[in-house]
């Protein structure tokens, strides 16, 4: 039976428990002073979908667990000081549907006059859920896989792999060379959805003259995946896999493709998670692009193609990388746009966060792939359906912004945006090609 369909007050006890546990100075913060203020709203990439799905609204779960574990009044009277947990499958659905409308995009927290961010407090109401029975199959599935070590135990996985990897040996490609000093760091979610972004990525790695290697089998699912459900057990596991492989090999930096939550997680939670240094320096493709564009050292061959950035959440406004981007495919096209909300503001696709991970279409896709059904209940089907019309509902101010940019080609560098905006243009009817940045610009490159 899915675990979908099970609902346990015990688990639910168990859960909550745990969530507290992992209480911190700024997660109390962030639970105790929100002043209501409602400005976080207006950006959330989910208000569309629903008044419900405002940042305050999806958070409120969490607020009423840590209520209810730590402050006594709450404890003795958790209904007047609203720390209920959920006493019914039907309740425990509810927050599961509050905490799958977040893309973790950060959008609350950059308007939050308090720096509050209810995208970590939904981070923890999802491992709650998954510890209470309530975990996407298809997350659960990958999470399983990419802790198991054995990322290509699917045939079909080991097959997509084995393709690539001859196309890589193609254009010199050494696997898991010691000595070299940057290691390629792709996973197998780019070999499944953005393969191009990881040919292109070696193009450029090549094109540079760079000392690298990568890994003859990916080291994760999309690392580390178990972060969408904020299992910090599992991420340290995948971490330190990662961790041990580059500092085998003896790199001094690591180089993503991936500039959804791996980078900002390698980047800047990977060492606080460990308790010490990584040992490595880690850089985005776009980096090194950015910086041989500086020493006039990428002439480009142009296109004449319009061409607009759709910035990750997670490389943009969370890590800073707002306007080398944007220089680097401004020396690639005469036509480049900006995008409306480009900078700080700039939209959220709307399937961050595993969310575009787990609806429907991507299921099919596996279960194509797989040659095999994945067992969903009635009741997560029901969850999912909905979580799709609600994704095309949160996607659709990016692509309006996508349409009216009158841009050709959209070039983005996370494969959870490539997927999504996949969905959501189709969805939308607006006919535009999908690209990431180092499969754009490898096709630039000079001969
Ligand atoms: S992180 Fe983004 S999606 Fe999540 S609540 Fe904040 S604005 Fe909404
Ligand atoms: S902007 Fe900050 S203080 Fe205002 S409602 Fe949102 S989380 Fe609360």
């Amino acid at each position: 039976m899915s675990s979908w369909e099970v609902f346990g007050y015990d688990a639910v006890k168990a859960g909550a428990r745990a969530v507290v546990g992992r209480l911190n100075p700024v997660l109390l913060h962030f639970v105790e002073n929100c002043v209501g203020c409602a400005l976080c709203e207006v950006n959330c990439p989910y208000t569309p979908a629903g008044e419900e799905y405002g940042p305050v609204e999806k958070a409120e779960p969490l607020r009423k667990i840590v209520r209810g574990q730590v402050f006594l009044s709450a404890r003795l009277l958790p209904q007047l000081f609203g720390a209920k947990l959920p006493r019914t499958a039907e309740e425990l659905d509810r927050w599961a549907e509050l905490a799958y409308r977040c893309t973790n995009c950060g959008l609350c927290y950059t308007t939050c006059p308090f720096g509050i961010h209810s995208g970590t407090m939904i981070s923890h109401l999802r491992y709650f859920l998954l510890m209470s029975g309530r975990v996407p199959t298809l997350l659960k599935m990958m999470m399983d896989l990419e802790v198991s070590g054995n990322i290509l135990s699917a045939e079909a996985f080991s097959r997509v792999w084995s393709e690539l990897a001859e196309k890589l040996k193609g254009l010199g490609v050494t696997f898991d060379r010691k000595g070299a000093k940057y290691v390629y760091l792709p996973s197998l979610a780019e070999a499944l959805i953005t393969p191009g972004a990881i040919v292109g990525t070696a193009k450029i790695l090549n094109k540079l003259g760079l000392d690298w290697t990568m890994p003859g089998k990916p080291l994760s699912v999309r690392a580390p995946i178990a972060g969408l459900v904020g299992d910090s057990e599992a991420v340290l596991e995948v971490t330190k896999r990662v961790v041990d492989y580059v500092a085998e090999v003896g790199a001094s930096t690591v180089v993503l493709s991936d500039g959804g939550y791996p980078y900002r997680f390698f980047r800047f939670d990977a060492p606080a998670l460990l308790g010490k240094p990584l040992g490595f320096e880690v850089v985005h493709i776009v980096e090194l692009l950015h910086e041989a564009l500086k020493k006039g050292g990428l002439n480009l061959k142009e296109t004449d193609r319009k061409v607009t950035w759709h910035s990750p959440c997670q490389l943009g406004r969370m890590s800073g990388f707002i306007e080398e981007p944007v220089e680097v495919l401004s020396s690639a096209s005469k036509n480049f746009v900006k995008l409306e909300s480009h900078g700080l503001f700039s939209k959220c696709c709307g399937g961050g966060n595993g969310i575009a991970c787990v609806v429907p279409p991507t299921l099919e896709m596996f279960e194509k792939l797989l040659g095999t059904r994945i067992p969903v209940s009635e009741r997560e089907k029901a969850f999912l359906d909905k979580l799709y019309k609600d994704i095309l509902v949160a996607g659709k101010a990016k692509v309006d912004e996508i349409k009216k940019s009158g841009a050709q080609i959209v070039v983005t560098a996370c494969v959870g945006c490539v997927h999504t905006l996949n969905m959501t243009t189709k969805a939308h009817g607006v006919e535009v090609e999908i690209k990431t940045l180092p499969e754009f610009i490898a096709d630039l490159l000079p001969g």
